[in-house]
Formats: structure tokens, sequence, C-alpha cells
């Protein structure tokens, strides 16, 4: 099932669902995942809200705190904290880290550019440590602490309504700062406090038919969420006028939140990558923890075709480095999410929470100097970091303190077709640090935060990442400059980016020409292998291609032994000849041969020995390789240190066919 179209019937939104024999079919042959949680299937009738549903809630609303942090929250965190070592030495770095924040002075209105985002993220982290330890110890330190700084930002002159991100996590912050440590406030503050979050919060998001209210981007997801907090803190002390026009406020973002969550349909994966499934999906779970214990029903909104499933896919984008497939504008790095735990219990499944499972138990290796630890690993203090660390508490399940008896998600692979301009498919050929792993891409370049990196690709084997995804560019330093990022049409300031552009992936460009940004791929075929089995994705690339080649596929399978092998077969159009550049964006160190290069990294667990990588080239035409760093001249492109671009040069005759095989085979450690 497909959702198709919104549109919006009076004060409602109406999801209007159509079943379209094509995506299913597709559906079921590219992927089981849609079947695991036969729950999802459903789809849902019961979309649409009325405002009667919401004004009949808010007429029982539950005393405070009734945002996150409930006594039945706060008694699971307890009960983690108590049992279970991994949880409590989380648990000492969070409050560590709130109680060193309590002497810094208050957030102050400076924007950078255009944004107050970072100040916004700043408050809510304080403000949700702050309250957390309030509810947790009972010590009023922490909420006159959070009073002071609530006050603080009601002075502001506003919150940076024309960047509407920087209104919505301000809102949530000063939302949960109210609700959670109401008691501990005096009536001057409470009266002074919940008038900013209506004027600068809550009355923001009324005053306008804002472009995010019918998005499917992460926007539709932070925003929903702010102005829902804001007015479930508030609205059983407004007058009758304001309390009409929260009850809308709380409408609007029930109703309004289905955009987004749409997009989740049919298999779970997210367009727009890990980093912003984690901001999306964690204000998604916000606001739906915030319904079901407002309203004792989150409306049915967890039920969106493919919602529950999206965190297998959150959890298979991770290779086995513990690295994200840092596609498109994400960043690199371990991501450790408390939004996975929200999944674990709604589903009682804790296998979905295995990344960042590890990431604790590797913690608490780290914390007892055990030479088992993960390399890389991050402390608690780092876990901690996180605006919404403390919702890991809240949402908490068991751990144990064993990697070894965790239970792992039960499939080696993943694929998801998304709307289909944002596929990937994801395979490992075990689920530990020593498994390779691949994470490839297709759809197409101006699906949101797209690159052209259609048949991208990165791949880990021997605790390493061999080929890299280099990620996005720093937005203010490319806007600053007056470049339009943010444009995706062909001839875009975007695609001058080696970022974005072909250049900076593991691609195939041919006569210099860039991806067409309107082409759409798409896989043709994928197998995901059980243990000891192959898993492979073929891709049709010519959509992108179309310009400059008659057809393009390129087929890339993991075997069990770790090797990858990168098939591709280009065909050049009849009256038009092709020069073939196939790109692979490679890590570290690499020796070039005529028709061979030879990788070497530092092994992850032995720095004194070298781990090697050896990749093979053959082709039906004429080819040569070629080796340079993976950059350019101008001066809005960063530096990537460290990175090459390894090229198979070659050339197509009018008409012409040919079949290229890029084998990188298993690692070896050398003495
Ligand atoms: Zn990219």
């Amino acid at each position: 099932m497909t959702a198709d179209f919104v549109r919006r019937l009076g004060g409602a939104v109406a999801f209007v669902f159509s079943c379209s024999c094509v995506a299913a079919i597709l559906s079921s042959s590219l992927t089981n995942a849609a079947e695991k949680y036969a729950r999802t299937q459903a789809v849902n009738k019961n979309v649409q809200i009325s405002r009667e549903q919401i004004a009949a809630g808010c007429a029982k609303l539950p005393s405070h705190p009734r945002l996150l942090m409930t006594p039945d929250a706060i008694a699971n965190a307890r009960n983690r904290i108590e049992s279970d070592e991994c949880w409590r030495l989380y648990y000492d770095a969070l409050k560590n880290r709130g109680i060193r924040q309590m002497t810094a002075p208050p957030v102050e209105r400076v924007l950078e550019g255009k944004r107050l985002l970072g100040v916004s993220r700043d408050a809510l982290g304080r403000i949700c440590r702050w309250s957390f330890l309030y509810q947790y110890t009972g010590e009023r330190d922490y909420a006159a602490r959070v009073e002071q700084e609530a006050l603080a930002i009601a002075d502001f002159s506003d919150w940076n309504p024309s960047h509407f991100l920087d209104v919505a996590e301000m809102t949530t912050a000063m939302a949960i700062g109210y609700d959670v440590c109401y008691d501990a406030l005096s009536d001057d503050s409470r009266e002074k406090i919940r008038n900013a979050i209506w004027d600068k919060g809550v009355l923001q998001s009324l005053k306008s038919n804002h472009w995010w209210k019918r998005n499917t981007a992460n926007w539709n997801q932070v925003c929903s969420c702010g102005t829902l907090y804001g007015a479930l803190a508030i609205i059983d002390e407004l007058d009758p006028e304001r309390r009409e026009l929260a009850i809308d406020a709380i409408l609007d973002s029930v109703n309004g939140v289905t955009w987004s969550m749409s997009s989740y349909a049919p298999d779970g994966n997210y367009t727009e990558g890990p980093g912003y499934w984690a901001y999306g999906t964690s204000f998604n779970t916000l606001l739906l923890d915030a319904l079901t214990i407002s309203f004792g029903t989150d409306f049915g909104r967890s039920d969106a075709p493919g919602f529950l499933n999206t965190i297998d896919y959150f959890e298979h984008v991770f290779g086995s480095t513990g690295d994200a497939f840092n596609y498109p504008d994400s960043g690199g790095g371990k991501i450790f999410e408390a939004t996975a735990f929200w999944f674990a219990r709604k589903l009682n499944d804790a296998s979905v929470t295995w990344n960042e499972s590890a990431a604790f138990i590797s913690a608490l290796q780290l914390s007892r100097k055990d030479s088992d630890a993960r390399p890389g690993a991050r402390t608690f203090h780092s876990l901690t970091a996180d605006r919404l660390a403390v919702c890991a508490l809240l949402w908490g399940v068991e751990i144990g303190s064993d990697l070894s008896a965790l239970t792992p998600p039960s499939s080696l692979g993943y694929v998801g077709l998304g709307n289909k301009r944002c596929c990937v498919a994801l395979f490992r050929t075990k689920w530990s640090e020593e498994g390779a792993y691949l994470g490839i891409k297709c759809g197409a370049p101006n699906s949101p935060h797209g690159h052209m990196d259609e048949g991208g690709f990165v791949y880990e084997d021997g605790g390493v990442r061999w080929v890299v995804e280099l990620g996005p560019e720093n937005y203010h330093r490319i806007e600053s400059r007056g470049m339009n990022l943010w444009s995706s049409s062909q001839d875009s300031d975007r695609w001058k980016i080696l970022r974005y552009n072909n250049y900076g992936h593991s691609v195939p460009t041919v006569n210099g020409a860039m991806q067409r940004v309107d082409g759409v791929t798409s896989f043709v075929e994928t197998r995901i292998g059980g243990a000891g089995e192959a898993s492979y994705a073929i891709i049709d690339l010519t959509p992108v291609y179309r310009d400059e080649l008659e057809s393009a596929t390129r087929k890339a399978t993991l075997n069990p032994d770790g090797s990858l092998v990168i098939e591709d077969v280009f065909t050049a159009k009849k009256d038009k000849a092709a020069t073939i550049e196939r790109r692979f964006i490679v890590r570290d160190t690499v020796a070039l041969d005529s028709d061979s290069a030879l990788m070497t990294q530092k092994s992850p667990r032995r720095p004194d020995r070298s781990i090697t990588k050896r990749v093979e080239f053959s082709a039906t035409v004429a080819n040569a390789l070629t080796l340079s760093p993976c950059e350019t001249a101008n001066e809005f492109d960063s530096k990537n240190p460290g990175v090459s671009a390894l090229v198979e040069r070659s050339q197509l005759a009018p008409g012409e066919q040919a079949r290229y095989t890029t084998t990188f085979a298993p690692f070896e450690l050398d003495e």
C-alpha cells in the first residue's frame, strides 16, 4: 500500500490510500521487511482525526507532568538504573553533564547566519537534562535552573520564526521545562513562561500556512512536535479564545504529521538518510509519546505503513564498524539514538536496539579499561551528549553487559524502496565488527537533500571502511558565499560542490556530464542472502545517464568471504561516443598497478599491523587506472584528507557495449 497523496479537507487532513499492484509486487519481491510487523500492514482507516476528538481529549488531560517524564516513565528509568550497570553508568554520565552545565550562563539569542537552531538545541538539551534530574532526584536546584533558563528564553524578542525549526525546538524545550517542573515554578514565572510558549511558539505556528505543514520531510515532524508540545503544556490554563486556537494547533499537528509519516511507506527507509532519520523520527516519536500520554491513544498514527518497520532500516543502515551509510547529507560517525528504545518497547523486541546496545556494552568495556573494547567505542559521557539523551532512560529496555548474549536482528540485509526516489540495499555477512558490509543506493538526485550518488555505495570489511561516502558540505559556509545550496535544478550551484556531484561519489561519469537530476533509477532485482550466501542488488542507472548512454546497469554482490564485486554494463548511444570514468572514492593508502590497486589501512584491533585489500579491474574494452586526491581547487570544497579517487577510464564507440568488473578481494592481515 502506498500513500499516494494527502489532501486538506476543511480543518482536517485526509489521507487517501490507493493500492498500487506494481508497488505491491515490487515490495514483496524485494524485501520481507514489510512482513515482519503485520500490524503495520493495516491501512490506517481512522487517520482523519476530528476536532471533536481532540477537544474531548483536551477536556480531560492528565495533570503535570504529561510530557515525556510521567511517573511511569521515571519509574522505568529508575528500574533500569538500579538493575543494570550500563544504565547506571549512562545515568551517572548524564547527571554529571547536567551538573556541569548548571554554572553556565543561560543561553542568549545569538543567530548563526539565518539560524537560531544551535541555541534552541542547547536549550532543549539543558532543559531536558535538568527537568529529568528534578523528577528523578526531587532536588529543587534542578527545577530552579530550568526556571532561570526558561525566563531568559521568554525574554528573547522572538524564537526566529523565519527558520521555523528554531521555534519548534525552542517550544519543545520550554514546554518540557514548564510541564515537568510545573510544581516548582512560581506563579509569576508560570505566567511569563506560559505567555512566551503561546506568543513565540504555538501562535507562530497558527499564524501562517507554513510550507512544512504539507511536506514529507523532517521539518514536518519537528515542527508538528514543537507545536503539539507547546499546546499540550499550557492548554488547560488558557482563556477560552486561546484554548479553541490551541485545539486547532493540536489538530494541525496530529493530522499534519501524516504527511511525513507517509514517507516511511512501504518498507520504512528514510529518503534523507540516517542523520535526518534520527532527527525527524526522534521528534515523531516524541509526538506519538505525548499523544499516547495525553489522550490514551496515538490515534493510530504509529500504524502508518512502514513506520514501525523503520527501526529495521535504522539498525541496518549502520555498517559493521558502527558507522552509518551516511548518504546523502548525513554526517559520519557512530550515531546512538534514544528513539531506538521507543521502538523496542513498542514492538517488544530488544533486537532493534542492537547498535545502541553494542555501543552501551562497548562503553562499559571502556569504563573497565577492558582490552576487548571495540575500536572507536564511545564513552558514556559521549553517549549522553545528545539533547534528547534522557529519552533513552525513559524508554529504556534491559540490556545486560554481555555483547555475545545480545540477540542481533534476524536478517543479514534490508532493502527499502521508500518513495522510489531514494532506495537502499544494505547487506552484511554477519552481525559483528568483523563482518563485511555493503550499503548501496539508487533513486533520484533531486530527492530531498539528494546527491548525484545513484549507484553509489560504501563498503566495509575486516573492521574498516574501504569505500566511503563523503557526506554533506557545511551548509552555512556554502550559503554565506551566496551560493544556492537548496535548488536541485540541473544547473544549480549545488552541483558545483564536489561532495554533491558525480565526482565526489563512487559512481560513473560519462562524457564529463553530471547525473540527470530528474532521472529516477531503481532496483531491477535484489537478493538478501542467509548465512554463507551472497547478497546482491542490480540497479538500472539509465535514467541518470540517458543523455549520454543508451543504457547503464550496475550489479553489486557481497560474498560470504567478504569480497565485493561491482559489475557494470554500459551501452553507448548509436550516434554518440562515450568517455567512461568509473570512480571509486577510497580511503587511505592506495598503490596502483596496471589493472589493480592495493589498498592499505591500519588494523583496528592491531595498530602495529596493516590490513590490505586488493582491487582488480577487468573490462571488455581497453581501460586505464588513475589515482588522485579526492579534492578540487575550489575554495568552497572541503579537503578530504586520506581520501582518493580511484578511476578506471575507457572509451566506447557509438553503439558499443562494454562490461566492467571490479573485484574487491577479501582483506588480508599483514605481518
Ligand atoms: Zn553524497
